[in-house]
């Protein structure tokens, strides 16, 4: 073939491939601009040909930002993995000339309703769980019919609106995938879902580079990708926010309205009633129009405001949410035709600019609606009997100050309490319903089978003390930056150095030591000393460094000490004598020496990501402390006895050998220490680690009554644990409990796993309380099994030991609050030799 014919050829291929691009995804759409390159002319492929890399994504924008004036494109961030955030801007070239003066406008006007003659802002977002990739690839179709279509709607779209854009929200996940799809396409495709490119390994393209699920982080604000975003989101307040999702290959296409039953109480009936049923004509004529399948009303929740559905709802916007059955994969088969991915992306745009159009007809709508959202907030605020809350621990800055960071991430206004280290938040402020959403435990509910968790009142995650008032107070001043937590610097010792663990840095304060070469030393029982003539008291689990006892030289100790002081933000008290004022004095039996931990957590097939991701992201991120994430495959041939702590997550763990399941038994009889979370518990459990027990279940020993089929979802579903928060008793003599100022500790349940008390009186951590329900539903089956049953146990087993957890501690990287527990167990764990009780006697 010579080269002429060859470019022929494709110019032929390539016309009519994008001939058919248009009309296959936005046919009889009048003139489009002929300078805008359509996707698929500046990708080199059809959009749906092949899975589109986040580069190539962003290259597109800026494309489109370089030849119009249509669109500006900006960067908001960066991910883990250094992918670019971008946020594009769609209106037209007079309204970006004054786009500051818009958006200062539309923010000053929204409370009143008076934006009428300001461009309506809203918000499309993309891909945030990155294996549902159908509608980043819509967003570059949206983008370029926005940039380069010249019919008269979409000239009146860009005069009339300020269309953002997130086309991806998760670009690490996505990548993830895209590689997945693309390196395992098949020419011709493959449609059997068996193939590999339609099964993605461990973990999956989900979820971001942690492992942590982005749509449940709106409200969290764990990630830097995730505030980027909710900057973004409250530089410019919109009135719409979509979320476009991808669900089972056998299903359609869901949007909303969703099922009645999870509409927030706290939000005005406004959006439910009125927004959602109409918004759902323009989704239904738009869809029917192409011949799609669709669903409404069944299902999703917006009860919790950390999707991105729902975390618009609670400043007065209307979110949208969009799930389109996943090809996963270029093409798959199904119980009837197989699904393209083309197909999956067509409906995605379709609802894209069915959005678009339905916000500007209803915009009088919009503007109601989010009036009324704060007539309705300052009502509740003026009703309630609680005023504010007053919260806040001294012992604790940095926790206090990873709550404070929350809030005013979130906008909710804080305050300092005049001579107090406490802060105050007034409910009669403009975002009162979210401040009830972070402080209040029990909203009523009309449903009780939830998607996902059922409470989120966010002060329990953090263990704060806190007061509800009856009266406003008069605040000190308004907190606009994090309070300072730097401590004082070092005094040099000649001879010891002493800390309180009371902060939540303590551990990374004991790894840098340790990892300079300090021998750290804890106090099993509490003492107090002399500290520059003030006796200063220090509980369980204080760490202690002798200056003499140390390997280093007291000049390389005051340095170490100085900069682990100063790295975490923790406080030290230099001493010039052992004995102590009371307590054991600073030589005593009871100060015993640290163990450096060198960890290990089982990752891989039939591990819980999301568990392991927490434990991962916990250590990275706020301890700089490594952890080696072994495959389950390489356990078997791994040299066990280079660490001395393994952590087992929730898993099925059926790919551990029995030979590999024994070694890893004598491992723990020889000294060690595997710390099980949940699953991971019950599995150590049921494998024989341990002697401990799980609470059995006796509702199968009788008949269950008889029920109509179809009823089984509902009361099936009633029983499973969503996500409550109760209340357990902490030891905080034991050393998983050091550092606790308070035995009364709040913790998110998530799961089924309910460990007995044990027979041995010392091994039982944490035990639920009698009544230990402080919020979220609960199903009454579940209430008797849990009830006093143990939420922390250690069993001892040889000379080492397994430490189980009933619950996830460090559940989405929010619960700083029960963090402490499984660090403790982490770097207390060697230290733990449960004592055996004498057989009969009281
Ligand atoms: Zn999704």
């Amino acid at each position: 073939m010579t080269k002429k014919i060859l470019f022929i050829l494709v110019l032929f291929v390539s016309f009519n491939f994008t001939e058919a691009q248009e009309t296959y995804f936005y046919p009889n759409s009048g003139k489009f601009n002929p300078s805008i390159p359509t996707p698929e002319q500046f990708l080199g492929y059809p959009i749906g040909g092949q899975h589109t890399r986040h580069d190539r994504l962003v290259e597109y924008f800026k494309e489109l930002d370089r030849l119009s004036d249509r669109v500006t494109v900006e960067k908001i961030g960066e991910t883990f993995e250094h992918r670019a955030q971008v946020a594009a801007t769609f209106s037209s070239k007079s309204n970006h000339d004054r786009i500051e003066e818009i958006r200062k406008a539309h923010l000053a006007g929204q409370n009143t309703g008076a934006t009428q003659n300001i461009p309506l802002v809203i918000h499309l977002g993309y891909n945030v769980h990155g294996n549902e990739p159908s509608s980043s690839e819509a967003a570059m179709l949206t983008a370029y019919y926005l940039t380069a279509s010249e019919s008269p709607e979409t000239i009146t779209w860009l005069n009339d609106m300020v269309i953002l854009m997130d086309p991806v929200i998760n670009p690490d996940g996505r990548d993830r995938h895209t590689h997945w799809a693309n390196m395992h396409k098949g020419t011709p495709p493959v449609a059997d879902p068996l193939d590999r490119e339609h099964t993605e390994i461990w973990p999956g393209g989900r979820f971001n580079h942690y492992w942590f699920d982005l749509n449940r982080d709106w409200f969290l604000a764990t990630f830097p990708e995730t505030k980027n975003r909710i900057n973004f989101f409250h530089k410019w307040r919109p009135y719409v926010q979509t979320d476009h999702h991808e669900m089972g290959t056998n299903s359609t296409f869901y949007f909303d309205p969703g099922e009645e039953a999870s509409n927030n109480p706290l939000i005005p009936d406004f959006l439910y009633k009125t927004i959602y049923p109409k918004y759902s004509e323009y989704f239904t004529k738009a869809t029917d129009k192409i011949g799609s399948m669709y669903y409404t009303k069944e299902s999703y929740d917006k009860l919790y405001p950390g999707y991105g559905s729902s975390y618009i709802n609670f400043y007065g916007g209307a979110g949208f949410l969009f799930e389109q059955a996943s090809s996963r994969g270029h093409v798959q088969e199904t119980t009837t035709i197989p699904l393209t991915f083309a197909f999956t992306i067509r409906n995605q745009f379709t609802g894209s600019l069915a959005i678009v159009r339905a916000s500007l007809a209803e915009k009088a709508s919009l503007l109601q609606m989010r009036k009324e959202f704060f007539t309705v907030s300052r009502d509740q605020a003026m009703k309630a009997p609680i005023k504010g809350y007053v919260f806040g621990d001294a012992n604790d800055p940095t926790r206090t100050n990873a709550f404070i960071e929350k809030l005013l991430l979130h906008d909710i206004d804080v305050y300092e309490v005049p001579n107090s280290k406490n802060y105050y938040v007034p409910t009669l402020q403009d975002n009162n319903i979210m401040v009830r959403t972070v402080f209040e435990n029990q909203i009523t509910y009309k449903d009780s089978s939830f998607y996902d968790a059922s409470v989120w009142s966010l002060i329990h995650a953090y263990n704060l003390p806190y007061t509800e008032l009856k009266a406003a107070i008069t605040p000190g001043k308004k907190i606009e930056a994090l309070p300072a937590t730097a401590p004082d610097a070092v005094l040099k010792s000649n001879y010891a150095y002493l800390v309180s663990n009371t902060d939540y840095n303590i551990h990374k304060f004991i790894f840098q030591l340790q990892t300079a070469g300090v021998i750290v030393q804890t106090a099993f029982r509490p003492f107090s000393s002399n500290v520059n003539g003030v006796k200063t008291s220090f509980g369980y689990g204080s760490i202690l460094i002798s200056v003499q006892q140390q390997k280093i030289s007291p000049d390389q100790l005051f340095e170490a000490v100085s900069k682990a002081s100063a790295s975490a933000s923790i406080k030290v008290h230099s001493v010039g004598s052992g004995f102590n004022a009371g307590g054991p004095d600073l030589g005593s039996p009871y100060n015993r020496t640290l163990k450096k931990t060198e960890a290990l957590m089982i990752i891989g097939t039939g591990v819980a990501a999301s568990e392991a991701g927490e434990i991962w992201h916990l250590l990275d991120q706020r301890l700089g402390m490594p952890i080696t994430k072994m495959d389950i495959l390489n356990i078997g041939r791994a040299d066990l006895s280079r660490y001395n702590t393994m952590i087992m997550v929730s898993g099925i763990y059926t790919l551990l050998d029995k030979n590999t399941v024994d070694r890893i038994k004598a491992w723990v009889q020889a000294g060690n220490t595997l710390i099980t979370i949940k699953g991971g518990a019950e599995w150590a459990i049921r494998n024989g680690f341990t002697k401990e027990k799980l609470v059995v279940s006796d509702t199968m020993k009788g008949m269950l009554m008889r029920q109509d089929f179809d009823r089984a979802p509902e009361i099936e579903g009633a029983k499973s644990l969503g996500g409550s928060i109760f209340r357990v008793d902490l030891d905080t003599t034991h050393p998983i409990g050091f550092g606790f100022t308070n035995r009364k500790l709040a913790v998110y349940k998530n799961s089924l796993t309910f460990l007995q008390v044990s027979a041995n009186p010392y091994a039982t951590v944490a035990q639920y309380a009698a009544e230990p329900l402080i919020g979220g539903y609960v199903h009454p089956t579940t209430m008797k099994k849990l009830k006093g049953s143990a939420s922390i146990l250690v069993g001892a087993e040889g000379a080492g030991r397994v430490i189980m957890f009933a619950d996830e501690p460090n559940f989405r990287g929010t619960w700083y609050g029960t963090n402490k527990l499984f660090l403790n167990a982490l770097f207390y764990g060697s230290l733990i030799n449960v004592p055996q009780p004498m057989v009969g006697e009281e």
